[in-house]
């Protein structure tokens, strides 16, 4: 298996990049932040609950956070492997996902982290909002509230990794095609 954190703030382009990585690579992508969209547009009790922190920009707790993942992760027993897309933003999701990856006999192999400055995240963010319609997209007090959260409570995350050897910081500004050649050359060296 492949697994591989697609790490970064707001508006970095982990979307975007995850979309050519699992073409590329036959990985099931599971982002948390869609998953929860999912959730509040079909109006279940998990979406209610999420809805009343990421319209303002703040974390889901743990917790729940951690019980849906996995829940997603043994939805798909016969994956080759998966991109982890807005999951581990903590610790403690960093910690409950190697004990998933651990029961599930596998590993989380890599944390490829994407980055840009500030003022650019929250020009795409605002020019994402136009057309998609999402709420924490389209007003920039929550746009830098989610910055101020990831600076403060999710970039901790990269050195759970680092500490592992498995992080790789990629510069998110430049062309899609040119990001996306960078993010493979470091995955082929651990295929
Ligand atoms: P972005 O990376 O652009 O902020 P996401 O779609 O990844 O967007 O996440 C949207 C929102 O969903 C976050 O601001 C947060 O409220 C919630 N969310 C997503 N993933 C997590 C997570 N792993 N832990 C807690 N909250 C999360």
């Amino acid at each position: 298996m492949l697994n591989i954190v697609l790490f970064g703030p707001p508006g970095a382009g982990k979307g975007t990049q995850s979309s050519k990585l699992v073409d590329k690579y036959n990985l099931i992508h599971l982002s948390t932040g869609d998953i929860f969209r999912y959730n509040i547009k079909n109006e279940t009790d998990l979406g209610v609950l999420a809805r009343f922190y990421i319209d303002k920009g703040n974390l889901v707790p743990d917790k729940v956070t951690i019980d849906m993942l996995q829940a997603e992760v043994k939805k798909n027993p016969n994956a080759k492997g998966f991109i982890f897309d807005g999951f581990p933003r903590t610790i403690p999701q960093a910690e409950a996902l190697d004990v998933l990856m651990t029961e599930l006999g596998t590993k989380v192999d890599l944390m490829l982290s994407l980055d840009a400055p500030e003022d650019e995240l929250v020009e795409r963010l605002l020019l994402r909002g136009k057309d998609s319609g999402r709420a924490d997209d389209s007003n920039e007090e929550v746009i830098r509230n989610r910055i101020g959260v990831y600076n403060d409570q999710t970039a901790v995350a990269a050195s759970y990794y680092d500490n592992q050897n498995k992080y790789f910081p990629i510069n998110g500004v430049g062309s899609i095609d040119d990001i996306f050649e960078q993010l493979c050359s470091v995955i082929d060296k651990f295929n």
